[in-house]
């Protein structure tokens, strides 16, 4: 896969402590996305997808994992090696929210196994492209099209709860570049990640 970034704990993007994990590459271009950085694959971002889950399988013998939040780039470009990932971490969490620049519909209507694999591991998906125009602090989405799916029904009380209590909040990770600002950012943030 192509992973620029793996956080614990993520406590913004989604209930509990969180790895996140965001992928890199994506060609959609939305106008005013806050992770420009992540549009192109790196070579040096390359990792085997056994590989990822020696990393998160580390992360989990030693802390707490309530659930997993990928985001990026588009997690459903390399939708293949996410449902291969997706199918060896499930048994530490199965609360696994994606972000997706593509609709639900719109991933539905490619009829891809491996897409179609992804959705039925996921548990919740926010979907749709990101509208700067439409940017006003909705919860957990960088703007207002975007739609919260909660795909398995098992978890839809603990997201029911989640969503009635939450509010949009600004974590920051001190890491050896520099900070990596993860949340809801207000309308000309640039440099995060979401
Ligand atoms: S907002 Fe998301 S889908 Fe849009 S260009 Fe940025 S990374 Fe891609």
């Amino acid at each position: 896969m192509n992973i620029a970034r793996i956080l614990w704990p993520v406590k913004v993007l989604g209930p509990g402590n969180r790895i996140g994990i965001w992928v890199s590459g994506c060609g959609r271009r939305c106008p005013f996305c806050s992770n420009p950085e992540l549009w192109h694959r790196k070579k040096e971002y390359e990792i085997s997808v056994s590989q990822l889950r020696e990393v998160i399988s580390r992360i989990a013998a030693e802390h707490r994992v309530d659930g997993f939040t990928f985001s990026g780039g588009e997690p459903m470009d390399q939708a293949e090696e996410l449902a291969e990932l997706l199918s060896g971490i499930s048994s530490i969490s199965g609360d696994i929210l994606i972000y997706s620049g593509y609709t639900l519909a719109q991933l539905k209507e490619k009829n891809d196994p491996a897409v179609n694999s992804v959705l039925k591991q996921v548990a919740v998906l926010i979907d749709g492209e990101y509208r700067d125009e439409e940017n006003n602090n909705v919860l957990l989405r960088g703007s207002a099209n975007q739609k919260i799916h909660i795909l398995n029904e098992q978890l839809r009380r603990k997201y029911d709860e989640y969503l009635s209590s939450a509010v949009n909040q600004i974590q920051n990770f001190t890491v050896s570049g520099g900070i990596i600002s993860v949340g809801i950012h207000h309308r000309g943030f640039s440099g995060g990640t979401l």
